[in-house]
């Protein structure tokens, strides 16, 4: 028996069933065009992360507003994206093992695909996918710039890499994935900017020792919402990955700008459309988002222009708000939470709910797009 969605296109907003994966269509449409408007003007290419949106609908509208295509984590979101229309996959990720290489390599025949790879046995492993679906595989060398997680040293270890790429038949050296991922979430722009200097100079001396082996390298990848200014600032990076910019959860807000304000470069477009279905007292207001509809790994989510009410405590399916009574939603009443963290809370959600006008008196749901790459983990 199919899910019942929790809304239909045309509907007012106030009759969207609650828990609802909410998207305000016009703050989203002016991050994209923000994001895409400054990596135009800065002279670099935006490749942004789909695993924030697993979405092809959202994928094929930052490629209209001049993305180069997308990056992923997984094949199987790969996979979700070509056949959604995007030609152009970046698996920003190491992919071992020959199942998953081979359903790659067969992607490879109707898409542009990329993979990183920061390991000798990588590049045979790609090499041999490659070669048996006789197909070639666009290869950038991953490596450590400080993120500490994939990645080879930079310098000549990742040289060593690099050239047994440049050396198969089957694989294409496009240069470095490059990407400082604990350095997205340094609260001050001053531990950001050291971090993604440090970074800079990781990547600049592997580019300069890869071209004294005669490899140039056309692409240096990486970069996240949290810092791709100081990266395009650098000059070093060419390509930006940053995904969390479409919806801006309320981690994000958290960072703080150069004059020590929230970051505010784009505006919070996902929420969590969740009614109380309890007020058992005046100070305890009971919804209907807990950690099934909403990630707390970043933290609470944050109740949305609602001064004096505060998300304290998730259960499986309730959420407990605390606070001063006149702040606290009604029985009934439904209420819109920014997650903590967008990326795998969109991933509990079968539906983004496309609202137009959302604080206007013309609300309503303009759309339903599936989060078509729900559950994509292999
Ligand atoms: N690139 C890679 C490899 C990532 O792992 C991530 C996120 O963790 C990003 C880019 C995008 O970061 P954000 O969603 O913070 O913009
Ligand atoms: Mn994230």
């Amino acid at each position: 028996m199919p899910l019942h969605p929790p809304a239909q296109a045309g509907q007012r907003f106030s009759e969207i069933d609650t828990p609802a994966l909410v998207l305000d269509l016009d703050a989203f449409e002016r991050n994209l065009v923000a994001m895409a408007a400054y990596t135009q003007a800065h002279g670099v290419r935006l490749r942004p992360h789909a695993k924030t949106h697993k979405s092809p609908e959202i994928a094929l509208r930052q490629i209209a507003h001049g993305a180069v295509g997308q990056c992923c984590q997984k094949v199987s979101e790969a996979e979700i994206l070509v056949a959604g229309g995007v030609q152009d996959v970046l698996v920003s990720n190491e992919v071992a093992g020959a199942a998953k290489l081979d359903r790659l390599a067969q992607l490879a025949r109707s898409a542009k695909i990329s993979l990183c790879v920061d390991h000798l046995d990588g590049v045979r492993e790609a090499a041999e996918a490659a070669a048996r679906h006789d197909v070639v595989l666009d290869v950038l060398v991953e490596i450590d710039v400080g993120g500490r997680r994939c990645g080879v040293a930079p310098g000549e270890a990742a040289v060593r890499i690099a050239e047994a790429v440049s050396r198969s038949n089957t694989l294409r050296f496009g240069g470095l994935q490059a990407y400082h991922g604990t350095a997205q979430h340094m609260r001050s722009i001053d531990e950001r900017r050291e971090a993604i200097e440090r970074a800079g100079l990781s990547a600049r001396n592997t580019v300069e020792r890869l071209a004294q082996a005669g490899l140039s390298c056309g692409v240096v990848s990486g970069a996240g919402t949290g810092t791709y200014e100081i990266e395009t600032g650098s000059g070093i990076w060419n390509e930006i990955q940053a995904g969390s910019y479409i919806f801006m959860d309320a981690d994000y807000a958290r960072n703080r700008q150069a004059d020590g304000t929230p970051f505010r470069a784009f505006e919070h477009a996902l929420f969590i459309l969740t009614g109380v279905m309890s007020k058992p007292v005046p100070d305890r207001a009971i919804v209907d988002a807990g950690h099934k509809a909403a990630a707390i790994d970043s933290g609470m989510p944050m109740p949305f222009r609602r001064e004096g009410a505060v998300y304290t405590k998730p259960s499986d399916e309730h959420g407990v708000l605390t606070g001063d009574p006149i702040a606290l939603p009604h029985r009934g009443e439904h209420i819109l939470l920014v997650p903590g963290h967008c990326d795998p809370t969109v991933n509990l959600h079968d539906w983004y709910v496309c609202v137009r006008g959302m604080h206007g008196p013309d609300a309503h749901v303009e759309a339903l797009w599936p989060v078509a790459a729900r559950g994509a983990l292999t």
